[in-house]
């Protein structure tokens, strides 16, 4: 079981040896303010005082990662205040990153070149940002899965009718992502590699109990990592399902090219690639990913549009300055340039998707929200569809109530579809945030 490093670009990950497969560890979710390298540089902020402001600041800092010349013991120097005042008395400095503390991102020392990444900072503040100045969750929130903090009926989601069938390929990611909501990098098998065997399973007991299932989506990780892949992929097609599949488009999927041209040959518009790109700024996109993740990233979504595949592409709301318009027309230009036939203003074909960040206080939904907020529970993911994973060292698959939530255990149903079909409290902040407040929909 090889280490894989996050630059390496891996086609294959093989999940880390932990000593102790059997030993049956669930999860281990990894918190992170800033982390890059896989968790080999955690920054941390600390307070302190801005010279001349009366306000609190926070500096970012980070260890250095054991290449290049020393600075200061690596320390990321805050130099520039890039946000005057997010919220009366918190002001934010951005970090100034020198290549000789943190030579992964290769950008000029601003010591002498003020431009760079301060830049991409700079505009990318409300990403950064707003998480150090909003409101921490309320601890006694999500406490109680029939009953809110105040005492009121929590709202729950009952499964109207299960339509679409999300799999979980395994957390294993050939890059690490700054905001990945999963935790995915080249080290994270909290979930496993699900096998085409274990899908076959779950396929056999839609026909039996005449699920009214129309899609099975995969998503990870990354979910071409996953070698059984394209044997699952063929499974579903083939018993007559529609397949979306979630993917950066980065190296591990172009080395399944041939058997991805042989599914389109034989199932053709049945297949959906959703490519995330977190932003039509490239700057913006590798900052949050890895530099040169987006430019690997529309070349593989070129090349999908070259070669006829019904595309998706997921971004972010709320990442940089923009509204969702200005968002739209970025991503617009964008795919003119590269000719890629996805339109930008359809919200299922260009998702944008709210922030996840479950430390911000959130309103609880109550029975009385549907109303209120003209919402109709059916609107909800968990309403019309369920997830199945296989956590490392499990015997055997789960299936959980959504993609959101794979790692809290109150979102775990059963073993089978039948045991999972039960109503879902909605007992967590992603719930009330992302999906009643957000309005996130997650398929077509
Ligand atoms: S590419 Fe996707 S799965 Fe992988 S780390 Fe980034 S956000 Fe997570
Ligand atoms: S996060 Fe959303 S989809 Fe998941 S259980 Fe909560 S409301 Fe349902």
């Amino acid at each position: 079981m090889r280490p894989v490093d996050v630059g390496d670009q891996a086609d294959v990950v093989e999940p880390p040896d932990h000593g102790d497969a059997a030993g049956g560890v669930a999860f281990e979710p990894q918190p992170r303010l800033a982390q890059h390298r896989g968790g080999e540089v955690e920054a941390r902020r600390r307070p302190f005082a801005e010279p001349g402001g009366a306000g609190k600041a926070y500096r970012v800092e980070a260890p250095r990662v054991g290449q290049g010349g020393g600075q200061g013991g690596g320390a990321v120097h805050a130099a520039e205040s890039v946000t005057p005042a997010l919220t009366p008395g918190v002001s934010v400095l951005a970090p100034t990153v020198c290549p000789r503390a943190w030579p992964r991102i290769a950008v000029p020392c601003p010591a002498s070149h003020p431009g760079g990444v301060l830049a991409a900072v700079r505009r990318s503040r409300r990403l950064t940002a707003p998480h150090l100045a909003a409101r921490p969750l309320d601890p006694a929130k999500f406490r109680d899965p029939a009953l809110t903090a105040k005492g009121e009926v929590r709202a729950s989601v009952a499964l109207s009718a299960l339509r679409t069938l999300w799999v979980n390929t395994g957390t294993l990611c050939n890059i690490t992502c700054r905001n990945c909501y999963i935790e995915s990098s080249p080290r994270n098998d909290a979930l496993a590699y699900l096998s085409a065997a274990e899908l076959e399973g779950y396929l056999d007991e839609i026909a039996r109990d005449e699920w009214p299932v129309e899609e099975i989506g995969f998503t990870g990780g990354e979910p071409f990592l996953n070698r059984e892949l394209p044997a699952m992929l063929g499974a579903v097609l083939g018993r007559g399902f529609r397949a979306l599949v979630l993917t950066n488009a980065m190296k591990p999927m172009r080395n399944h090219a041939a058997a991805l041209l042989a599914l389109r040959e034989a199932h053709g518009e049945r297949l959906t690639l959703r490519v995330s790109l977190d932003h039509h700024d490239p700057l913006l996109h590798d900052l949050e990913r890895q530099e040169g993740s987006f430019a690997q990233a529309v070349e593989g979504l070129a090349w999908l549009a070259r070669e006829g595949f019904r595309l998706h592409v997921a971004g972010r709301a709320g990442f940089g300055d923009a509204d969702e318009a200005a968002m739209r027309a970025g991503f617009a230009r964008l795919f003119a340039a590269h000719g890629i036939p996805v339109d930008a203003a359809d919200p299922v074909a260009l998702m944008l998707f709210p922030e996840m960040d479950a430390r911000v206080d959130v309103p609880e939904i109550t029975t009385a929200c549907w109303s209120i907020l003209k919402k109709s529970p059916d609107s909800l993911m968990c309403a019309s569809a369920r997830m199945v994973v296989k956590r490392r060292g499990a015997v055997r698959p789960a299936v959980l109530a959504c993609t959101l939530l794979p790692y809290d255990p109150q979102f775990e149903l059963g073993a089978t579809l039948a045991e999972a079909a039960r109503p879902v409290p909605l007992n967590h902040p992603h719930c009330a945030k992302f999906c009643v407040l957000g309005g996130a929909a997650c398929s077509r």
